[in-house]
């Protein structure tokens, strides 16, 4: 009778464990991810991306059909919180959105089967275990903020204003945290094509550049980058899905910000952040959610937090579908890595590449776009199309791009040919301050090194 019992209680209970609306430990927050790990195996895989400064593991929890490793077509999309240790909103909210979207799935739910059927969803609950542990609970102060070594994490990333490209790997190779090295890694492991990096202090979605160099990103007080539409439009549709964000300036003393979104630099400028680093360096584009005005709300609002944020935070995933995406195929029919795909009219400081796999992901809104794709030893190709808003069909567009090797006389077909060298060198030095155009120089070098 009692394993009757028994076996009928273990069949009530969900596949992911009941989550409390408090705050919870590391240790806490530790045994409910190996936990949500150990009981969705088919869609749940848990890995650490290093330790803090005092040991404590940096765990991702990745959902997705595959997720232990890519799959070709499936973006890569990932959330960060707690990076400054005490705002702590963000653990929660992460917390919670495991839960809810693990729970949906299990139910057959539409809204969460759509998106881990078509995305990888990586969520890092804290990049700062050390801070939140020290956080203080007010809402201004800044005890916990920083890392166990008194380290701003989101001032410490190589910064793509600050100096050439190289000197950084050359001078400054141990300069970094242990947790910004951790997510450094992260981001060559994995080619994340969306991300958002949750905060707390303010209420407004800020999006990239935080810095500037004086350059041409500079218009007016803001610092804009190529895809400044894209940005725009991702940080509307968090402020717009959220329950107040929207309406701007709700902090008081913070803003007020025109629809909730604010140009990082136009709000204030900052060296070393995480979102430049993110969209200079891993193409990725990272914006930077401030979710609540109190750093360390009151518990018993967790609940009503929760409810204000959901929306945006699932519309958010969602967007990891606009655009296009799919390979770089060569001569031979081989999937590619590092071919280039440039959008005409986006000159980025670095130029998209195909990832090991061979693949590309090209956030965009709706419009007709010329892609050029370069590659050593095949003609450069151009072509025109129109990209509709895939993340109504949880899809980017498809569209794969086919090289056809050059055809000389004399030529050896595995050298590059110099128009097609010259035309990234070219288009990336006309986009560039003299800074950059050296920075490009050394990187078109790097690149002949790597093919001969
Ligand atoms: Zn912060």
């Amino acid at each position: 009778m009692s394993q009757l019992f028994l076996f009928l209680l273990l069949m009530l209970v969900p596949a992911a464990m009941m989550l409390d609306f408090r705050y919870h430990s590391n240790r806490e927050m530790e045994s409910y991810l190996l936990q949500v790990n150990a009981s969705n195996p088919d869609i749940a895989h848990l890995y650490s991306i290093g330790r803090s400064v005092a040991g404590q593991e940096l765990w991702v929890l990745a959902l997705g059909l595959s997720p232990r490793r890519h799959t070709v077509g499936i973006p890569e999309f990932k959330y960060v919180a707690n990076m400054h240790g005490n705002e702590v909103l963000g653990r929660e909210l992460l917390l919670q959105l495991v839960e809810d979207l693990v729970r949906g799935y299990r139910g057959n739910q539409s809204w969460a089967t759509q998106i881990l059927n078509s995305t990888r969803v990586h969520f890092l609950p804290t990049m700062n275990p050390d801070g939140f542990d020290r956080a203080g609970t007010n809402c201004h102060l800044s005890q916990g903020r920083f890392n166990h070594n008194g380290v701003d994490l989101n001032r410490n990333f190589p910064d793509a204003f600050a100096g050439l490209l190289g000197e950084h790997d050359l001078y400054n190779a141990n300069r970094e945290a242990e947790q910004v090295r951790a997510v450094i890694g992260w981001l060559k492991m994995e080619t994340f094509v969306l991300s958002a990096n949750l905060h707390g202090g303010a209420l407004v979605a800020s999006y990239a550049y935080d810095n500037s160099n004086g350059g041409g990103e500079l218009v007016g007080q803001a610092s804009l980058t190529p895809d400044d539409d894209v940005f725009v439009h991702l940080a509307k549709v968090y402020s717009h899905n959220h329950a107040s964000m929207h309406q701007g300036g709700r902090c008081g003393d913070q803003g007020p910000f025109q629809e909730g979104i604010t140009n990082g630099y136009q709000w204030y400028p900052l060296t070393g952040g995480m979102q430049d680093y993110n969209y200079v360096w891993a193409r990725c584009l990272e914006v930077t959610l401030e979710v609540s005005c109190c750093k360390f709300p009151p518990a018993r609002q967790l609940p009503a937090l929760w409810a204000d944020n959901r929306k945006s935070l699932l519309a958010f995933i969602r967007q990891v579908h606009l655009g296009v995406k799919g390979r770089v195929f060569d001569g031979s029919g081989v999937a590619v890595q590092d071919a280039v795909v440039e959008v005409t009219g986006r000159r980025n400081m670095c130029p998209f590449r195909t990832d090991k796999h061979g693949e590309f992901y090209r956030l965009l809104l709706p419009a007709n776009y010329t892609f050029t794709v370069t590659y050593p030893g095949h003609e450069v190709l151009t072509e025109t199309f129109f990209v509709p808003y895939g993340p109504e069909r949880n899809s980017a567009l498809r569209h794969d791009f086919l090289l056809r090797r050059v055809a000389t006389a004399t030529g050896d077909p595995t050298l590059p040919s110099s128009s097609s060298l010259l035309l990234t060198e070219g288009s990336l030095g006309a986009a560039m301050t003299p800074t950059w155009t050296l920075a490009a120089l050394v990187m078109a070098l790097t690149f002949q090194n790597m093919i001969s």
